[in-house]
């Protein structure tokens, strides 16, 4: 088996192109981030954006100093540029998180009583397990093998249903096998049984448009850190009428409009309406300006022009991967389904944790290995039901030439 490195153009530079690592031997190369679906590395112009403001920031909704000012209008402009990147609805709004996990907990914590949640089974943990909680009962069902069974297992979930709030969560895009999801087909299932749904877009929006319009999702989530900006922020975005019925995420300033003293000797508190209810403490505003800079890159750049290159990329790899007999490529709905650029897969003979350890020692080419925090569906795709080691990215035990209980995870983007 031979690597080779191809010069490409890219319509999204990014930093760390140029940073070079050492290898088992002492050599040093230039390094193949191929790990953007854990985190993606920022765009240059994200990194200059987020400069250029740094000398100015300050407190956000706090001052009246002429730095606080300005730093509460960059967080709100902030907050329109993301809204228009999803192309919300007029009276959905836009919650700053710290990430995607963040976000779907959020929505969880502010679910009516008795909801009943519906998630594939396939689901990044992020999405499987933030609804097991009190007050809630959740269904998974089982990992479908197209896209009209995945729709098909929903509606007839749905049909027996009981009465009462429902909430559908789905992944846009496999943190896995890359693939994209019915999400429209799965939106009008929900919306027909009068279920609500939510959109785990982490890995959708860094690759393709997500209109909250077209899609006809309640709400969607993803996180800074996957779509080329810096670590720390994320975004909740979509309805209002849940989100402002429940009580706040997090309970502390900036959620809470006023705050009274009671005659017993407690306080009455009267919660905001709107982001600020679930934004509690001081926001971070380099965050949310560094996300709102990515939105506008990428939108400048335009998908069109991001997902060709990014086609042109994943048909090379599946082209060079079908070449390697040893190598089956993890997929539930088959290689030509559409995906983003993210792939899995196991080389026969090998154990994942020795491969990819051997592609960064002797290649300079950073992988991941593991479950990729999404053990049910890696489990499945492998074929076998038993215990692997639990957490993501934990070293596999086995020997080299024993069965596969990790995969192998190659993931890039335009940038
Ligand atoms: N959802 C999906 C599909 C993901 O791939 C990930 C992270 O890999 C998450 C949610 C969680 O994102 P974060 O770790 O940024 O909260």
């Amino acid at each position: 088996m031979s690597v080779s490195t191809v010069a490409c153009s890219t319509p999204l530079p990014v930093l760390g192109r140029d940073v070079e690592v050492p290898l088992a031997d002492g050599t040093k190369v230039g390094y193949a981030a191929l790990d953007y679906a854990a985190s993606a590395p920022a765009l240059q112009r994200v990194w200059d954006d987020v400069a250029a403001y740094a000398p100015y920031y300050g407190s956000v909704h706090r001052g009246a100093g002429y730095l606080s000012q300005l730093s509460t209008d960059l967080f709100e402009q902030s907050r329109a540029t993301v809204a228009d990147f999803l192309d919300l609805r007029e009276d959905d709004y836009v919650v700053f998180t710290r990430a995607t996990t963040d976000s779907l907990n959020l929505l969880a914590s502010v679910l009516p009583s008795g909801t009943c949640v519906y998630a594939f089974e396939t689901e990044h943990h992020a999405s499987l397990l933030p609804w097991r909680r009190e007050g809630l009962t959740v269904s998974y069902l089982r990992a479908p093998r197209s896209p009209q069974e995945a729709v098909d297992a929903l509606d007839a979930a749905l049909s027996v249903a009981p009465a009462g709030p429902k909430l559908v969560c789905v992944t846009g895009a496999s943190n896995v096998t890359g693939e994209i999801w019915p999400v429209r087909a799965l939106a009008e299932t929900a919306h027909r049984h009068g279920a609500r749904i939510v959109l785990d877009a982490a890995q959708l929006a860094p690759h393709h448009a997500v209109s909250v319009r077209e899609l006809d999702v309640d709400w969607v989530a993803f996180s800074g850190h996957k779509l080329y900006a810096p670590f720390g922020a994320g975004v909740l975005a979509g309805r209002a009428d849940w989100l402002d019925a429940a009580e706040p995420y997090l309970a502390g300033g900036g959620a809470s409009r006023t705050v009274a003293r009671e005659a017993d000797g407690g306080v009455a508190v009267e919660w905001h309406r709107g982001p600020a209810r679930h934004e509690a403490g001081s926001p971070n505003v380099i965050g949310a300006y560094a996300i709102a800079s990515a939105c506008r890159a990428l939108t400048e750049t335009g998908f069109d022009a991001l997902v060709s290159r990014e086609r042109e990329l994943i048909d090379r790899l599946l082209t060079g991967l079908a070449e390697i007999p040893e190598v089956r490529v993890l997929t539930l709905f088959g290689t030509d389904h559409e995906r983003v650029g993210v792939l899995s897969f196991v080389v026969q003979g090998w154990n994942s944790s020795h491969f990819s350890a051997a592609l960064s020692a002797e290649y300079g080419i950073g992988v991941r290995d593991g479950l990729f925090c999404a053990h049910p569906l890696v489990r499945t795709l492998l074929g076998g039901e038993e215990d692997s080691p639990g957490e993501c990215g934990a070293p596999e035990p086995s020997l080299p030439g024993e069965r596969s209980l990790n995969a192998i995870r190659v993931s890039f983007g335009a940038g």
